[in-house]
């Protein structure tokens, strides 16, 4: 049987991070990825990640801070987030950007999405990060990559610590030992119906976006051994895909963070289009027949933003996934809601623009607190029927702030650590932008740190 210091399960953003850790630190490291390939949900993504007060906020002289990325995350999250995970997070958001920086990955451009009161949401293209964390793991001989090697179960050794792996390599079962522990970083389950049925049976209708690989392994692996999980309450999909999308990507607009308002079949608004996207999922699924359309003029047609993953509107365009009319007439005719309603929805919306009240829902801004929103009044107008996907799953098992997953009485399964998305607890009952990313970063380096402290006990 093979030995190692550490062995990690996933080779997503969380893995690629831990991996890359752990082999500098000189440590014997063992990653299993189930797939042929990495990546896993991370290079399915938009590639936002939420960091506050870097080099590239103060070149476009945006204010920003940890406390106030904290703030807005303990927001969103409705103040049920664990405080010891978000201030882990704040503690090492800003030195994990420079590290993912001084490891060749590169952040593109920045933007305010989802709960964001600044734009924070620094853009990188996912691929060219795993691939460059990749080639530093190839020069490190002290790292091996086990590809379409899927671990499935984990064993104790006699004095009751996580040591073992059992794992499939070339159509056989084999073992491996890890002295100083396992970190889990196998992702969410957004591709298990069995586990979406059990713990979200309302997202039944929701489209399924993400890692092939990612059928919470993870968290059946660490349920066996004790964890517990975290934050399942709160599973929801991501609204803003065209119900098109179907396991393609660029079919996602969130014009609503733009400017767009949000109706229903009936032509009525029915929520605060600047809060979570995940929120506005849920409100979309409680609308007639689950049908909802973003609606939005020139003004926000023209903040559109070329190439982005979220923002490139006149994309949508030339994919033909908008409506386009020259009168809000015109524009409730091509999406069948009645046209009477649709303007007076319309004319009311413009009059709490212009009154600075939202007296139906609120709202204040574009997305969280930042921007303003303005009134959907200059021809052309679009829509762009709007579903929601459930992409990451954000719920799983428990951590401390050492990222050591935690039994049902909040104390440390020995030799057990995970970091991602199969970890819970972090977001809480809403999602910023960028955080899910960030924390698989963040996490995938403190899983490590910690695990090297440990004696060798095998
Ligand atoms: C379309 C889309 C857009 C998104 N956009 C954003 C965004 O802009 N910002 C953001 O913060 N988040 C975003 N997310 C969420 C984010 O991408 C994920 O939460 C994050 O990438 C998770 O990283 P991870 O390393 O934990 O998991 P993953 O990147 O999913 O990696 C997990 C890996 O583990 C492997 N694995 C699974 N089971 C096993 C096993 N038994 N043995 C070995 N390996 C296993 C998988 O094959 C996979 O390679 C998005 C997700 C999607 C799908």
């Amino acid at each position: 049987m093979d030995s190692y210091d550490l062995i990690i399960l996933g080779g997503g953003l969380a893995g690629m991070c831990a991996a890359v850790e752990a082999g500098e630190q000189g440590a014997n490291i063992l990653l299993l990825e189930k797939q042929d390939e990495l990546g896993g949900s991370t290079v399915l993504s938009s590639g936002y990640m939420a960091f506050a007060g870097t080099n590239m906020q103060e070149k476009e002289g945006i204010l920003d801070s940890t406390e106030s990325l904290l703030a807005d995350m303990v927001e969103v999250g409705g103040g049920v987030n664990e405080p010891s995970l978000v201030e882990a997070y704040g503690s090492q958001q800003l030195e994990t950007y420079q590290w993912l920086v001084d490891h060749g990955v590169e952040f593109r451009s920045l933007e305010a999405v989802s709960g964001h009161s600044v734009p924070r949401g620094h853009i990188i293209d996912p691929h060219q990060a795993i691939q460059s964390l990749y080639k530093r793991v190839k020069q490190l001989p002290n790292v091996q990559i086990c590809f379409n090697c899927p671990a499935s179960r984990l064993q104790k050794n006699g004095t009751g610590r996580i040591d073992t792996v059992l794992y499939q390599a070339d159509g056989e079962e084999r073992k491996a030992v890890a002295a100083k522990g396992v970190l889990i970083a196998s992702g969410g389950f957004a591709k298990s119906e069995e586990l979406l049925g059990q713990f979200a049976p309302q997202l039944k209708g929701a489209l399924r976006i993400g890692g092939a690989g990612n059928q919470g392994d993870g968290i059946r692996m660490a349920w066996e051994h004790g964890a517990w999980v975290k934050d399942l309450p709160y599973l929801n999909g991501t609204y803003g895909f065209h119900p098109s999308a179907a396991g393609k990507l660029k079919s996602q607009g969130l014009a609503f963070y733009k400017g767009a308002i949000m109706v229903n079949q009936l032509g009525k608004r029915f929520v605060n289009e600047s809060i979570s996207y995940k929120l506005l999922g849920k409100a979309a699924f409680e609308q007639p027949e689950q049908i909802s359309y973003q609606v939005w003029d020139q003004t926000v047609m023209e903040k559109g933003v070329f190439d982005d993953p979220l923002y490139d509107f006149e994309l949508l365009k030339r994919r033909r996934l908008l409506y386009k009319a020259e009168t809000l007439e015109e524009l409730a005719d091509c999406i069948d809601v009645p046209a009477d309603v649709l303007e007076d929805t319309i004319y009311r919306y413009n009059q709490s623009v212009q009154n600075g009240v939202d007296p139906d829902f609120g709202r204040k801004a574009l997305t969280h607190n930042y921007g303003k929103p303005t009134a959907i009044e200059k021809a052309p107008f679009y829509a762009f029927e709007s579903t929601v996907a459930m992409l990451a799953t954000y719920a799983g098992v428990a951590l401390n702030a050492k990222a050591q997953v935690l039994n049902p009485y909040g104390e440390p399964i020995p030799g057990l650590y995970a970091a991602g998305e199969v970890t819970g607890g972090f977001h809480g009952a809403g999602y910023m932008t960028g955080s899910s990313l960030g924390k698989a970063a963040v996490f995938g380096r403190i899983g490590v740190w910690a695990a090297m402290e440990q004696n060798a006990v095998v």
